[in-house]
């Protein structure tokens, strides 16, 4: 497995991690590694990735995101992460996840929710050995997150908020949108029912074009119906790099990691920059954003709907609470980060951090005055 690579004096400091477990079941061909980062908010939460290349570096880096993100959402949860090595497209995966199901059952300080390569029927198989997972389908009690739009909900939430610091009305301002999917599409559906007007959207196989707008509704259909934003009949075609260039008021990364870089953020011409995705941009092109006065709302505050909608479900809520907390949470944190930002003349993502260090921070506090 890809532990030698792993550089634990420079990952490891006074969060975490608090467990690292390397998970190996030769009968089965299971080979997966879980990182429980922080628990002083309570136990970690955190998505199984599937991937043929993951890497225990990535995912403590995943899990240490997660103890942030919960942090500052509010959770009672803490932050960990999973990784199964292996191809999602070609492996038996119900046996697969049924095993890392069992290898976690005695860790349970770690409850398992879907990332990329699981979905809520993997989901539905380690509740079903282990009693213990978010993100269920609804026959189990589940609230379908990517269903319901639950990330897109808390942008459309987050931006109310920013454009008050940006001097933005949403009600007329344009929007463009890189990665057209469970993220994406919601988000410009929510935004819309507030004015936004969509001006390009793009997808893994193109992008899409109208300074005039592009009704929202058609271009779902347009998706569904070709499988791509760029079977859309109006407006021009444009490359995916071009998307982060065209005219607009608010730009949402929601595809790919480090997408805005110092090679493209010369180009971006927004006032308002809501992280869909997770680390959408570099640190340098982020800062870059900031001194060319450009608001940025960083990741782990403004897509955090996901995980607040599965902690929603964790704790017994329907969808109705989901949506109440997401949007109350994710508007009072964008506030709480964008003022202490403007107070201290910092990054948002500086101020970001530093609230949701206070929060663990105070919890392992509580925790070390009661035992
Ligand atoms: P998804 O697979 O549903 O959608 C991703 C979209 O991006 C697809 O339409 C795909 O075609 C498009 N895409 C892929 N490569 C692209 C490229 N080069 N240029 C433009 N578009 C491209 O995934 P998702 O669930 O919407 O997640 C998107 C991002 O948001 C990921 O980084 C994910 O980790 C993050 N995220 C998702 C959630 C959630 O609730 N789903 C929550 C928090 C963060």
């Amino acid at each position: 497995m890809s532990d030698s690579t792993f550089d634990y004096e420079r990952f490891c400091d006074d969060l975490g991690p608090a467990k690292i477990v390397h998970l190996h079941d030769p009968l089965v061909g299971l080979q997966a590694i879980l990182v429980i980062d922080n628990v002083a908010l309570g136990p970690s939460i955190g998505g199984v990735r599937m991937a043929p290349d993951v890497t225990t570096e990535e995912v403590f880096r995943l899990a240490r995101a997660m103890t942030l993100k919960n942090a500052a959402a509010g959770l009672p949860h803490g932050g960990g992460k999973a990784g199964i090595l292996a191809d999602p497209k070609t492996v038996p995966k119900e046996s697969l996840i049924r095993a890392f199901a069992r290898a976690i059952r005695g860790l349970g300080d770690y409850i398992p929710g879907p990332d990329m390569g699981t979905d809520e029927s993997c989901m539905a198989w380690i509740e079903d050995e282990i009693g213990r997972a978010v993100g269920l389908p609804r026959s189990l009690g589940g609230i379908p997150l990517d269903e319901i739009g639950a990330t897109g909900w808390g942008l459309a939430a987050c931006a109310e908020v920013a454009a008050d610091f940006c001097a933005l009305e949403l009600d007329g301002a344009t929007l463009a949108i890189e990665g057209f999917g469970n993220v994406g599409r919601p988000a410009a559906r929510f935004l819309a029912e507030k004015g936004v007007r969509l001006v390009a959207a793009s997808d893994s196989r193109g992008a899409v074009h109208d300074p005039g707008g592009i009704d929202v509704e058609e271009l779902i259909a347009a998706k569904d119906a070709s499988g791509s934003v760029t079977g859309h009949s109006g407006g021009t075609k444009i490359s995916h790099e071009e998307l982060f260039t065209v005219p607009c008021d608010i730009l949402i990364p929601a595809a790919r990691p480090d997408c805005i870089h110092e090679g493209n953020v010369a180009g971006i011409q927004a006032k308002l920059l809501l992280q869909g995705a997770n680390i959408p941009a570099t640190s340098a092109a982020e800062t870059e954003l900031h001194q060319r006065g450009i608001l940025v709302v960083p990741d782990f505050i403004a897509n955090a709907g996901g995980v607040i909608c599965a902690s929603v479900e964790y704790h017994g809520g329907s969808e109705e609470d989901a949506l109440v907390q997401i949007a109350g949470k994710i508007g009072s944190n964008t506030r709480e980060v964008l003022r202490a930002a403007h107070a201290g003349g910092v990054e948002p993502r500086a101020a970001a951090v530093a609230l949701a260090m206070e929060r663990v921070e105070e919890a392992m506090a509580r925790g070390r005055v009661s035992t």
